[in-house]
Formats: C-alpha cells, sequence, structure tokens
C-alpha cells in the first residue's frame, strides 16, 4: 500500500485508541504522524453516553486532539430525527446534546408515562441508570405512534470483569413492549456511514480509504457499507486466532494501529 495519500481514515475508539480506560500504547504516535502527512481523520464511536466534548476530552487525556473530529451513534442517532421534532430520550446525556444539537426537543422519560403529551420518536441509548420507570413511558410512546431509533445494537460489552448488557439489549425490551422494529443509527448503518461521508471530503468506494477498528461486525461491517478498506487491528476484542476467518474479511491486520500506519506508510 505504499505510496497512498491524502487518504480518509475513520478511526474506532474502544480497542483501537483506548481499551477499558487505558490509552493503547503507540496510538496517539499514530494519529500525530498521520496528522503530519495531512491525513483525514474521523473517529468514530458507537458509544453514545458521553457528549462530543466529553469524547474530545478522554482523547486529549490520551495525548491525542480530536476537536471537531469526533462522531458517535448519539449524533447518528439525531440525525434521524427532525428540527422540533418531540423526542424521548431514554439515553444518555451524548444523546441528549445531540438531540437539542439537531434542533429537536429532548424530553426525559423517568418524568413518567404521557407526561409530555405526543412523541414523535423514541431514542434510546446506553445509560446505566435504565428502569422500569423509562422503559413504561418509552412503550406508551411507541404504542401512541413514536419511531423508535436505537443508537447502537451491540448486545453487551466487555468491562475488565466479563460482559455487561449493552445497548442492543436495552433495545431489545423497548422493541418488545412497543412492538416495533427499531432503527439503528450506529455503526454498521446507513445513519453513521452518511454522517461519516458528510465530515469527510470523500465519496462512498474511495480507493485507499480506510476503517480501522477491532470488530469484524461493526467497524468491518462499516467499511463495507462505506466501500472502504477494513483495517482490523488486534488491540481490541478479536485476537490473531480470529483474524484469518473474520467476516467481511480485513484488507490488512496489524497488532495495532501504530503498526498498521507503519505498514501503510513504511
Ligand atoms: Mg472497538
Amino acid at each position: 500500500m505504499a505510496g497512498l495519500s491524502d487518504i480518509a481514515w475513520i478511526l474506532d475508539l474502544d480497542g483501537v485508541v483506548w481499551l477499558a480506560e487505558q490509552p493503547i500504547p503507540g496510538a496517539a504516535r499514530a494519529i500525530e504522524r498521520l496528522d503530519g502527512l495531512g491525513e483525514q481523520l474521523l473517529f468514530v464511536t458507537n458509544f453514545s453516553a458521553l457528549t462530543k466534548g466529553q469524547v474530545e476530552g478522554k482523547l486529549k487525556v490520551c495525548g491525542i486532539d480530536a476537536t471537531g473530529r469526533v462522531l458517535t451513534s448519539a449524533m447518528a442517532a439525531a440525525s434521524l430525527v427532525q428540527p422540533n421534532e418531540k423526542v424521548l430520550v431514554c439515553a444518555g446525556n451524548g444523546v441528549i446534546e445531540a438531540v437539542e444539537d439537531r434542533g429537536a426537543i429532548a424530553l426525559d422519560p423517568s418524568d413518567g408515562v404521557d407526561a409530555h403529551g405526543s412523541i414523535d420518536a423514541v431514542i434510546v441509548g446506553f445509560h446505566p441508570h435504565f428502569d422500569f420507570t423509562r422503559l413504561a413511558a418509552s412503550t406508551r410512546a411507541l404504542h401512541k405512534g413514536a419511531r423508535l431509533i436505537s443508537t447502537n445494537n451491540d448486545p453487551t460489552y466487555p468491562t475488565p470483569d466479563g460482559l455487561l448488557p449493552g445497548n442492543g439489549s436495552l433495545t431489545s425490551a423497548l422493541a418488545t413492549a412497543g412492538q416495533v422494529q427499531p432503527t439503528i443509527a450506529g455503526k454498521p448503518n446507513r445513519a453513521i456511514a452518511d454522517l461519516a461521508l458528510d465530515r469527510l471530503e470523500t465519496q462512498r468506494g474511495t480507493q485507499g480509504n480506510l476503517v480501522v477498528g477491532d470488530l469484524p461486525a461493526t467497524d468491518g461491517l462499516l467499511a463495507v457499507e462505506l466501500g472502504f478498506e477494513f483495517g482490523l487491528v488486534l488491540s481490541g476484542v478479536t485476537g490473531a486466532e480470529d483474524a484469518a476467518t473474520c467476516d467481511p474479511s480485513p484488507y490488512i491486520v496489524a497488532d495495532d494501529l501504530e503498526a498498521l500506519v507503519d505498514e501503510v506508510f513504511p
């Protein structure tokens, strides 16, 4: 791949830049190198609970300046509502901010069933204080015709102590109770892919563009959706033993982001 220049890079965060809050060695150096080469970078995460300022702040602590270069599944979900729509936010602060940035009205399901009159859409995103009151208010809104939008469908997420329920589990609860199909906004789906293309000066299918991530089911399929190449790093949830059989198959596999950048630009 030598000789590529000015390509667009979509970088996943968890498993690429950090792992369970710990910076991955060499990631900041690799990003500094890409910036020095004038590459286009966009940090794209399915984690919706943090505001963009909070994500930028976490990256800054890792030594990475990501100002204005963060895209979250909260923003993707908010792109599916219209300005002035009434949105029940069964999610964290990242979704509240994104809905308000969109010019829609963010309402709190913990205020109770039918507290806010007619609702246009319910957005569900990961939040650790999900409870029956929020589920009940969301369910009532769905029964009355609100659309169900989910930030992402990951069933679980890894922690040092094992797997915990992810937003796919919360989404299933709302979809089951509301008897509706959710629209999933985050990786690898269309909403976040379209937003990423809006933010990068490139087009679907441009040769050499890369999505770098640790998870074929989200990062790899996002690459397919965008017509980009998939760069698999082994610094997250996918191990070397799985790399050979992973689907979609990666264009490039490296131990971590720094090794991958060194391979692209020897
Ligand atoms: Mg990841």
